[in-house]
C-alpha cells in the first residue's frame, strides 16, 4: 500500500467525518455536557457542513488552496473555542504542504505537525492538559516511531489510528489544564475530553480512508 492523497481524496475523507459524526451526537453532546456546555458536537458539525456543501469547489483546488479554504470555514462556522483552533490548525497545515500536489506517507506526516503545533500555539496548549491535543499528539508520536523504523505504510497508518484512540482515552484520567473543564472542582477528573474524542474520531476516519483506499 503507497499513500496518495489528492485534494479531492481529502475532501472525500471529510466528507467521511461528516456521515460518522451524524451518528454521534448523543454521545458528543453529553460529553461536552458533562465537562463543559455541551455545544461541542453542534459547533463541529456546524462546520462540516458547510464543507460538504462546498464539496465540489473545495475538491477542484490545489492541495494547499484547499486546506486554506477548510481552514478558513472552520474559523468562521465552528462556534466556540473549537473553531479558532481548528482553523489555525489548517491554515498552517495549508502553509506545511505548499507547492504539492498530493500528500505522501511523509508529507501526510509533516502537515499533521503543523496542524498540531499550530494548535498548541493558539490554545497554549501542551500535551496532557486534556484537549484536542491529546489524541493527535499522541498520534502523531505513534507515526512518527513507525515512520523511523520504516515501517509498511498500512502499519504506520494502524498505529496512528491506535494512539489516537489512545490519546483520546487517556484524556479521562487527566486534569483540564485549559477549556471550560478548567472551571471545574474535580477538573474533569473520570471524563474524556469531548475535544479529544472527536479529534481522534477524525483521525480514526482518516486512517480508514487510507486503509480501504489503498486496499481498492
Ligand atoms: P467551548 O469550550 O468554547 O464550548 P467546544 O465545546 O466547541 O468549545 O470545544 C471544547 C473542546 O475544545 C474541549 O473539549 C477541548 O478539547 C478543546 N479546547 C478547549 N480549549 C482548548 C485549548 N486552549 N487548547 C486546545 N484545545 C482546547
Ligand atoms: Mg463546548
Amino acid at each position: 500500500m503507497r499513500i496518495e492523497m489528492n485534494s479531492a481524496d481529502y475532501i472525500a475523507y471529510l466528507i467521511d467525518v461528516k456521515e460518522l459524526l451524524e451518528g454521534q451526537k448523543d454521545y458528543i453532546t453529553k460529553l461536552d455536557a458533562t465537562t463543559g456546555d455541551g455545544d461541542h458536537w453542534v459547533n463541529l458539525y456546524q462546520g462540516y457542513e458547510k464543507i460538504v456543501a462546498q464539496a465540489n469547489d473545495l475538491s477542484s483546488l490545489d492541495l494547499s488552496s484547499m486546506l486554506k479554504q477548510v481552514g478558513m470555514i472552520m474559523f468562521s462556522s465552528i462556534g466556540g473555542s473549537s473553531g479558532a483552533l481548528y482553523g489555525s490548525g489548517y491554515i498552517a497545515a495549508s502553509k506545511a504542504v505548499e507547492d504539492i500536489a498530493y500528500l505522501d506517507i511523509n508529507s501526510l506526516y509533516n502537515m499533521l505537525d503543523a496542524m498540531l503545533r499550530a494548535i498548541m500555539k493558539r490554545g497554549k496548549t501542551e500535551p496532557g492538559q486534556k484537549t484536542m491535543v491529546d489524541s493527535l499528539s499522541r498520534a502523531l508520536i505513534d507515526y512518527k516511531r513507525e515512520l523511523e523504523a520504516n515501517s509498511e505504510e498500512k502499519k504506520v497508518i494502524e498505529m496512528f489510528v491506535e494512539g489516537a484512540k489512545e490519546g483520546a482515552s487517556q484524556t479521562k484520567e487527566m486534569e483540564a489544564v485549559k477549556g471550560r473543564a478548567s472551571y471545574r472542582t474535580d477538573k474533569g477528573v473520570g471524563h474524556l475530553d469531548p475535544g479529544a474524542v472527536t479529534m481522534a474520531l477524525q483521525l480514526e476516519c482518516l486512517g480508514s480512508y487510507l486503509l480501504n483506499k489503498g486496499e481498492n
